[in-house]
């Protein structure tokens, strides 16, 4: 029998979830947000611990809908956005949510020459860092005409470019209010770099050197692009630049490894 690598549980053998480096439990996969299950193998629990951690603060935040996208929901005054899976609302500050895209996808015609595609909405976060897409909105008509006999135009529906301004209302939003609580404290932008490094590596106080060797190794792991993950070298760079920054505020130089 196995056991949970999140909560330690007994698991029957019908109730097993696969992760990165174990299987968890019902109750914590039920915990997860949709758009996570689904990529959940790739995931290692100290990273799942993260995700059942960041939406049990998030949900506490006083959540307000001012534009609604099919699944998408977006807090405009708050500076949040909210997706909503399996009558749950996953909850994101809109300042965690990196290079948000929207796009359409499965395009198809039906019979009557009518073209229809899928919304789906991908992104990343950096602590904690998880990488997804999910369906916001299907079967969405989008304008479209007969060219000739095989040909048929079409235009993105244009409800994506309008949920996009949302979107960014909320994200100016939440920057604003990040700005004003940093300039209370008084912090310079190397102090804010640190403060994102940290996050990243998931830093809750004191650290070594040997504990952010690991945790880079373990994040490179994670997020390497050959991992099935829809991403690029980038992530990898801000791994590295991250843990330069970690180590110089330890003292030690940036040419050994
Ligand atoms: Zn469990």
């Amino acid at each position: 029998m196995n056991t949970c690598v999140n909560c330690g549980n007994k698991i029957g053998i019908f109730e097993k979830h696969k992760c990165n480096d174990g299987y968890i439990c019902q109750n914590c996969y039920r915990r997860i947000p949709g758009f996570i299950r689904y990529d959940l193998k790739h995931y290692d629990v100290y990273i799942i611990r993260n995700i059942h951690g960041y939406f049990f603060n998030t949900m506490k935040y006083r959540f307000d809908s001012t534009a609604s996208y099919g699944n998408l929901l977006v807090d405009e005054i708050n500076g949040l956005i909210g997706i909503k899976s399996h009558d749950e609302i996953s909850i994101f500050n809109a300042l965690d949510l990196k290079d948000i895209d929207i796009i359409a996808t499965d395009i198809f015609a039906d019979k009557n020459n009518r073209v229809k595609c899928n919304i789906e909405l991908r992104c990343e976060t950096d602590n904690p860092p998880m990488m997804f897409k999910t369906y916001i909105k299907k079967n969405v008509f989008c304008k479209s005409k007969r060219v000739d006999y095989e040909h048929i135009s079409w235009e993105m529906p244009s409800e994506i470019a309008v949920i996009k301004i949302v979107i960014n209302n909320a994200l100016q939003r939440a920057e604003e209010k990040f700005i004003k609580s940093i300039s209370n404290d008084n912090l310079s932008l190397h102090d804010i770099e640190i403060i994102k490094a940290k996050a990243l590596f998931m830093i809750d106080g004191e650290y070594n050197i040997s504990s952010i060797k690991e945790q880079r190794d373990r994040l490179l792991k994670t997020f390497h692009p050959d991992n099935d993950h829809y991403i690029d070298d980038k992530y990898s760079k801000k791994i590295i630049h991250s843990f330069n920054l970690l180590k110089k505020e330890l003292g030690e130089s940036n040419e050994e490894n």
